[in-house]
């Protein structure tokens, strides 16, 4: 009955106002960290880069993923500075790693909107000394629609700075085309549910492989994310799609695992049966 949903619902927006104050103290705490996913150019059969990805180990409720709090974060505006706190983290490791690969960074349209963003972007480079080419920063469609003009002027000033800048969960968002029409993007995200579909279902096959032609026309590198099976990697090699990503060939790593996962993927992704066989 309505009380009951009015109870739980009372309970929720709690338990959201107490991790949004939580959250407020997570910087300070130590209690923030990233895990890096690495991408393969499938062709050379070779890693690229890595994105960075925030983790928030919570005192008492342990792990708790970016799904759950990145948009309390955006809601209460802390995501800026925790924003500002990745970007410069991830500048700062990447500087250390044994190869000068591409560091890829999420931000959240929030910063995107912020008067200080260039600036912000600009500092983070000079301070850490990472060079901008081997930064990549990730853009959702959804961030671009509140105010397409300003985001874009924001985004090429930042990609005036040698940045790339890529466009993550494409296809999930609105009016795509647009958006490519207006801004050149250097790679395209297809989002994982195209490719979870595209091994089964002949719209997303149709629509994966729209996409990729459309980024080699407009001279866009293509990604596929959330890449889990060998027929998926393998469906996405036969389009032509530039890069791979997803727990097939590596889920997220802390940063001390970077120099280890270069090495092991250095000769192409296989299947951990090959791998096996190899080393027996
Ligand atoms: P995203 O940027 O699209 O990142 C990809 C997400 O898919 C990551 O989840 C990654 O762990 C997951 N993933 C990778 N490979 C696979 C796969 O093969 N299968 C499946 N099912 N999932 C896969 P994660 O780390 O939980 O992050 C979720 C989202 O949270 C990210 O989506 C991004 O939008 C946001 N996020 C993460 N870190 C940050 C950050 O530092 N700043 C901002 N603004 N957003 C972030
Ligand atoms: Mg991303
Ligand atoms: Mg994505």
């Amino acid at each position: 009955p309505i009380c009951f949903f009015e109870a739980s619902d009372d309970q929720a927006a709690r338990d959201r106002r107490a991790l949004q104050r939580d959250l407020e103290h997570a910087i300070e705490a130590d209690q923030l960290f990233l895990v890096y996913q690495p991408f393969l150019d499938i062709r050379k059969g070779r890693v690229t880069g890595f994105e960075a990805l925030l983790r928030w180990q919570h005192p008492v409720r342990g792990l708790i993923p970016p799904s759950v709090f990145i948009p309390i974060a955006e809601e209460s505006g802390s995501i800026l500075e925790i924003g500002d706190w990745v970007l410069r983290k991830a500048c700062q490791e990447a500087v250390n790693w044994t190869q000068p690969l591409t560091v890829a960074v999420n931000v959240s349209g929030a910063q995107l909107y912020n008067a200080n963003f260039v600036q912000d972007v600009h500092k983070v480079l000079l301070e850490t000394g990472l060079s901008p080419r081997r930064l990549e920063i990730e853009i959702t469609e959804t961030a671009l629609v509140r105010d397409f003009n300003r985001a874009l002027a924001t985004l090429r000033r930042i990609k005036g700075f040698g940045v790339r800048i890529a466009m993550d969960d494409f296809g999930t968002g609105y009016s795509s085309l647009s958006y490519l029409r207006s801004f050149p993007f250097d790679k395209l995200k297809i989002d994982k549910s195209f490719v979870r579909d595209a091994t089964a279902t002949h719209g997303s096959k149709s629509i994966v492989r729209a996409v990729i032609s459309l980024g080699k026309s407009l001279g866009m590198t293509t990604i596929a994310e959330g890449i889990e099976t060998i027929e998926q990697l393998n469906h996405m090699r036969a389009e032509g799609c530039n890069e791979a990503q997803g727990f097939l060939l590596s889920h997220p790593v802390p940063v001390t695992e970077i120099a280890g996962k270069i090495l092991e993927l250095r000769n192409g992704f296989k299947p951990a049966v090959v791998r096996n066989a190899m080393a027996s």
